[in-house]
């Protein structure tokens, strides 16, 4: 680990120890890791999964941090922030952007070049590489509706790969990244539609208002926890079998909308887990459902 650091000192890719991931998790909740990493650009992250690739280091890629639970035990090893990957450009009606960048920024970039298509972006608050990881979605529309491609860096040769169109293999909430943990997005282009902004922010300030009413935005959550199953709502299944508020240890069923898990103050990787499978084995025994998670335990 030592030789690593010093070799990212070398290079002046900022990295810190100890690295709190409760910091770096919109449900607030998580150990340290032994080292968190902080490349500033794509170039930069290529160079730190060739050198974590040649030290042997276990190693976990994070965007924003907001689909997965970390660890209450932390994560021995670095895990790698794509947060200062974010150059985003427009090419005609397309938009081209790193991994890092936020999904609320690229949302905003495609309404100031009144490209549309865009907008159900704005309110998730991922970055575009968990987004093309997760093939995230909302009202409707999701990443794979506008990902014509993206590109990864396969830890295992060393090389950029570009996925074009089915090969990307999204389904509901997945992709071929899910099945390759060692295949690192480093960033993707999203073909959008001319519009008027008029009518890309007026949809984008709809979309937020539906979010707002019936979403806990006001508490950390990573989102709905499980995915929508065939034909009925996690939530409603969920709400149906009076599992409203129901709490282990700090985290609780929101109140507001069954489908997340919220956190109250100082819930544990543990509370959730724990919840997450009381809610599973209710659900199945009342509703004869099985849940899928859609967050995912690090
Ligand atoms: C309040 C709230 C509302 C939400 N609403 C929605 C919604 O409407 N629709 C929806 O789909 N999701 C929603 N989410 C969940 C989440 O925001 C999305 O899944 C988002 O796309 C995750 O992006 P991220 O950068 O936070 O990914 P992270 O949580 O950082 O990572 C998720 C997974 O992707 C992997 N990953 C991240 N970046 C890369 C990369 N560059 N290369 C390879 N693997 C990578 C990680 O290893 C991890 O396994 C919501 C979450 C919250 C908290």
């Amino acid at each position: 680990m030592r030789n690593l650091q010093r070799a990212l000192d070398a290079l002046g890719i900022p990295c810190q120890t100890d690295c709190d991931l409760k910091k770096h998790s919109s449900f607030r909740i998580g150990g340290c890791a032994d080292l968190g990493i902080f490349p500033q650009n794509r170039e930069q992250l290529t160079k730190v999964l060739t050198l974590i690739r040649a030290s042997e280091i276990p190693y976990l890629v994070i965007g924003k941090g907001s689909n997965v639970v970390f660890s209450d035990e932390g994560f021995t090893g670095a895990v790698i922030f794509t947060e200062g990957c974010r150059k985003m450009t427009r090419e005609g009606d397309e938009i081209l952007a790193d991994a890092g960048v936020p999904l609320v920024r690229l949302a905003t970039y495609a309404l100031e070049s009144s490209l549309g298509g865009a907008e159900f972006l704005h309110g998730i608050p991922g970055s575009l590489g968990g987004a093309v990881f997760m093939n995230a979605g909302a009202y409707g529309s999701s990443v794979s509706d506008v990902c014509i491609c993206s590109e990864y860096f396969d830890s295992d040769t060393e090389t950029v790969i570009t996925l074009r169109g089915e090969a990307q293999r999204f389904s509901v909430r997945s992709s071929i990244y899910t099945d390759h943990p060692q295949w690192v997005i480093l960033g993707a282009r999203l073909a959008l539609t001319p519009a008027d902004p008029a009518e890309i922010r007026a949809k984008m300030e709809e979309l937020a208002s539906r979010r707002r009413t019936s979403q806990p935005l006001e508490l950390p959550s990573a989102g709905s926890v499980f995915k929508r199953p065939v034909g009925n709502y996690a939530g409603k299944l969920i709400e149906d079998c009076g599992l409203k508020g129901y709490r282990i240890g700090d985290a609780e069923v929101s109140v507001k909308h069954a489908g997340f898990i919220v956190n109250r103050g100082n819930a544990s990787a543990a509370d959730v887990r724990r919840l997450v499978e009381h809610i599973r084995k209710t659900v199945l025994t009342q509703a004869g459902v099985t849940l899928e998670c859609e967050i995912r335990f690090l």
